[in-house]
């Protein structure tokens, strides 16, 4: 007979489906899998009650197993982020960084995610309990950006659907959060460009919106600008917000940071943002990591202003978060000093764009944007 033994963490309601009729149960087995897995985030077989013993037994000895990631480490900042060191039965691991009260990066995207920061004067009006969760999606990254310690690492393997996933809800269930009381959002910005890994990534999504329970206004993705899968993007009817890493204003510039933008150019990134279908009230954003004396000047924010204006219709949902560089050793950039951040934004809010400040989390563990490279101490 053929062998059932598989992974279940990842599987889909189709793929479970097809899992139970070749263990001949009832197709409700499925949906008692589907909930147990994902939306009561069980963290073995033995806590899957809907199951008799009986039939929990039997999937065992058919090799069919449920193996949630394992926290490594934990490392807590005294901004109160937590870095984890999630391992991988195979040894390799990866960071998945739990920031409360988000990072900012939410700010004025038009989702009910960031309405609440938007809507205040002075202190952020405090409605919800939130946080932010930031995952990643490969171990390692091919993509080699200058600035970015994760390119150190280079590309050590993607991640599957599952142990994206999993990330998310080893996280969740390491602070027992009750996602109807506890405004999460989820940030694909970890280790890893998702866009390299774009069918895993996207049946995450799916995943975590069918069977987790996240609405996809709380989710964003960033690239560094893998264009074709933009457009991808673009046609699936379940999907996260956008973010483009744009960190440079000019082709020479962005090309010397961010090596594949010799094969898409800023150009063919705007081409795809203007067609990107966006939601009622949805905003796609641009990120831009701001490097001393190299990317920061006042001209190069004029040159930002004319891009976004390159938009056309979709510079009315366009915004810009800053990210003054997160340090890292081995990387010969340098942080710009809180003035030049403020005259960079400056430049850009009296061309009309709105543009935030992202609030660097964790930075004293490694756990800020571009920090994480499994750094164990
Ligand atoms: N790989 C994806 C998502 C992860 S990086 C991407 O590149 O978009 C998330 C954000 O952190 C990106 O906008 C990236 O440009 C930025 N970033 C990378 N290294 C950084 C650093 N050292 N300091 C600040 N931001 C950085
Ligand atoms: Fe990869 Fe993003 Fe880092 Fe670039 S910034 S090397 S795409 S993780």
């Amino acid at each position: 007979m053929e062998s059932l033994a598989t992974e279940i963490l990842g599987l889909n309601i189709q793929e479970l489906t097809d899992l139970v009729a070749n263990l001949g149960e009832p197709a409700y087995r499925a949906r008692q899998l589907f909930q147990g897995v994902y939306k009561d985030r069980i963290r073995s077989l033995e806590e899957l009650s809907t199951f008799p013993k009986f039939l929990r037994e039997r999937m065992k000895q058919e090799g069919i197993s449920l193996s949630t990631p394992v926290i490594d480490k934990k490392f807590v900042s005294t901004d109160g982020t937590i870095r984890y060191l999630i391992a991988f039965p195979d040894g390799q691991s990866v960071e998945t960084v739990w920031m409360p009260e988000g990072d900012g990066g939410e700010t004025g995207d038009g989702s009910d995610a960031g309405d609440e920061e938007e809507s205040h004067s002075g202190l952020p009006k405090k409605t919800y309990d939130r946080a932010t969760i930031c995952v990643s999606s490969q171990v390692g990254c091919a993509v080699n950006c200058q600035f970015c310690m994760t390119a150190l690492l280079g590309l050590k393997r993607n991640l599957s659907a599952g142990e994206i996933v999993g990330q998310i809800t080893t996280v969740l269930n390491d602070h027992s959060v009750d996602l109807d009381k506890k405004r999460i959002n989820i940030v694909f910005m970890g280790q890893g460009e998702p866009f390299n890994n774009y069918d895993n990534f996207i049946k995450a999504v799916r995943l975590l919106v069918e069977g987790v329970g996240f609405p996809q206004s709380r989710m964003t993705v960033s690239t560094s600008g893998i264009v074709p899968r933009i457009y991808d993007l673009g046609k699936e009817d379940v999907r996260p917000k956008l973010a483009i890493s744009l960190n440079a204003s000019n082709d020479v510039e962005r090309t010397k940071l961010i090596p594949i933008n010799k094969k898409w150019d800023i150009a063919s990134l705007v081409d795809a943002a203007k067609v990107f279908p966006l939601r009622n009230r949805e905003r796609m954003t641009f990120e831009y990591v701001l490097l001393d004396q190299e990317n920061d000047s006042p001209q190069n924010a004029r040159e930002v202003v004319q891009i976004i204006r390159g938009l056309g219709d979709k510079q009315a949902s366009a915004k810009v978060n800053l990210i003054a560089w997160n340090s890292g050793p081995e990387i010969p950039f340098n942080t710009p000093s809180d003035s030049r951040v403020h005259a960079f934004q400056k430049v850009l809010t009296d061309a009309g764009i709105p543009t935030f400040i992202r609030r660097p989390r964790g930075r004293d563990i490694y756990a800020a944007c571009g920090q994480l490279k499994r750094t164990t101490a």
